[in-house]
């Protein structure tokens, strides 16, 4: 009897034992790297709680095991610039490797509906800033509309079409109830506040301050598509980058310019330089590109206000409608441009070589500018990987995965202390990981064939729940959470 008792004990014990040690999920024999701690050998990853518990060299027991010998494990890259949130772009950005996607450029009409509407969802984990162009939208008695049903195949009207609302100065008083609603966008969970200045040019240099002043007052960034781009004078990429930098400078608060590329074009680099020198003079100012020479916008915008070939250099000919490939005439520009449906337009207008000399550049992060009808929503990060770490080989492994995670999540942490556990494979970070294949990861999406998913991607965790699996995207999962600014809490507080 005696003995049976203790047999029993033994038994329960090593059960015990055997369950502090099963991971949920292990990922075993990849080659996992992590730009923070600059860790790149072979090691098992144990994934417990959504969590990543245990990194080892030694065996792990999981409940799955992933066998990834030959693949890289990596944290799920976070795209600080996607404004397609609905499924089926989340679909191609989990292709492509991401588990993050934010709408920081431009930000929605009404953060709260997002957040509502997203919920249980989302593919992958979202957020999103506060829209000045909205706000200021909204103070001109034009706001912008929020209606979208179901944001699972629709996304919110993020630009506003050129008109007094966007051409035209603000009154103190505007500009007072601008600031009171990006304040009211902040509390509702917003990280950051979002500014397409190009779209808003009647905004003055004094407007842009003082949204710059909000944010500063909030310790949040402002992220911003600048003024103007192309080299006439006034109102040049360079004047335009000046303005941003001079704002920071003045308010203190975080900066960071959206693609670097398609708006300074063939200046990037000189553009680079200033932001190269705002840093070295302690302003925290950050920037993005993406790995494609074409842009695209709407155009019914106040980007294509008088004024736009001569700034970009280019004629109505290089206007491309997605889709059907229609090259744009005088005409069709302008019965495009005034028409009240937004209609994208593709913008052929940088080259080759400076995107390749541009996107290396330890400044860039990378980051999508996605929607649907241009390649880079569904192609961008397997396609920094294919042709400049694996094909050109102007950038490290190491180094692409930095400007994909690590660096983005430093952006983020400036408004939200939870972006500390993204974009790392650390014990203890957040389980958001993807699997991909170095010597096959390619973009295959075309401006012919824009919704084409990048291949390579093998595994893709969210908060631990796996999202593709072998290869395939699985069926009725909804893991990605919401990123939420610190407002949301401090507003809590103090109700
Ligand atoms: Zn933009």
């Amino acid at each position: 009897m005696q003995k049976r008792i203790v047999s029993i004990i033994v038994l329960l014990f090593s059960t015990t034992l055997l369950a502090a040690q099963q991971y949920d999920l292990v990922i075993a024999g990849g080659r996992v790297v992590d730009p923070e701690t600059k860790l790149d050998a072979v090691r098992n990853v144990g994934i417990r709680g959504g969590k990543i518990a245990r990194i080892a060299t030694s065996r792990l027991s999981g409940r799955r095991v992933i066998h990834a010998s030959g693949l890289v494990v990596a944290p799920g890259f976070i795209d600080l610039h996607q404004h397609g949130q609905e499924l089926e772009s989340q679909r191609l950005k989990a292709f492509d490797g991401v588990t993050t996607a934010l709408e920081m450029e431009l930000g929605v009409p009404d953060v709260a509906q997002f957040l509502k509407w997203k919920e249980g969802h989302s593919l992958i984990h979202y957020g999103t800033t506060a829209s000045h162009a909205a706000a200021r939208a909204a103070a001109f008695g034009a706001p912008l509309s929020s209606a979208v049903t179901d944001p699972r195949v629709g996304i919110p009207e993020i630009l506003p079409k050129s008109g007094p609302a966007t051409n035209q100065p603000a009154t103190p008083e505007q500009i007072r109830q601008i600031q009171q609603r990006l304040r009211d966008e902040l509390d509702a969970g917003a990280l950051g506040i979002g500014m397409g200045i190009q779209y808003t040019p009647g905004a003055t240099r004094l407007e842009v301050i003082d949204m710059f002043r909000v944010a500063a007052e909030r310790k949040v960034p402002v992220y911003t598509h600048i003024r103007s781009f192309g080299r006439s004078e006034p109102d040049s990429a360079i004047e335009s980058v000046e303005e941003v930098i001079g704002a920071a400078a003045i308010t203190g608060a975080s900066l960071h310019i959206v693609h670097i590329n398609s708006t300074c074009l063939l200046d990037s680099l000189e553009c680079l330089s200033l932001i190269a020198g705002a840093r070295a003079r302690h302003l925290d100012v950050t920037t993005e590109a993406y790995p494609y020479t074409a842009g695209m916008t709407v155009l019914n915008s106040a980007l294509f206000n008088p004024g736009w070939r001569e700034k970009l250099g280019i004629e109505y000919g290089s206007l491309v409608l997605p889709g059907s490939g229609e090259h744009l005439t005088k005409e069709r520009f302008e019965e495009l441009h005034n028409s009240p449906v937004p209609q994208s337009v593709l913008m052929f207008a940088n080259t080759e070589e400076m995107v390749d000399a541009t996107i290396p550049n330890p400044l860039i992060m990378i980051a999508s500018d996605g929607a649907a009808g241009h390649p880079r929503n569904a192609g961008t990060y397997a396609r920094v990987l294919a042709q400049y770490v694996r094909e050109k080989k102007t950038l490290t492994l190491m180094e692409a995965l930095r400007k994909m995670t690590l660096m983005p999540a430093q952006m983020l942490e400036r408004s939200t202390p939870a972006a500390r556990h993204k974009g790392r494979l650390q014990e203890g970070a957040d389980a958001d990981v993807v699997v991909f294949d170095p010597q096959t990861i390619s973009d295959r999406a075309t401006y012919e064939k824009p919704m084409e998913p990048s291949v390579g991607v093998h595994y893709l965790l969210v908060g631990g729940t796996v999202l593709i699996d072998d290869g395939k995207l699985v069926p009725d999962v909804f893991p990605g959470r919401e990123v939420l600014g610190q407002g949301k809490a401090l507003a809590g507080k103090n109700q």
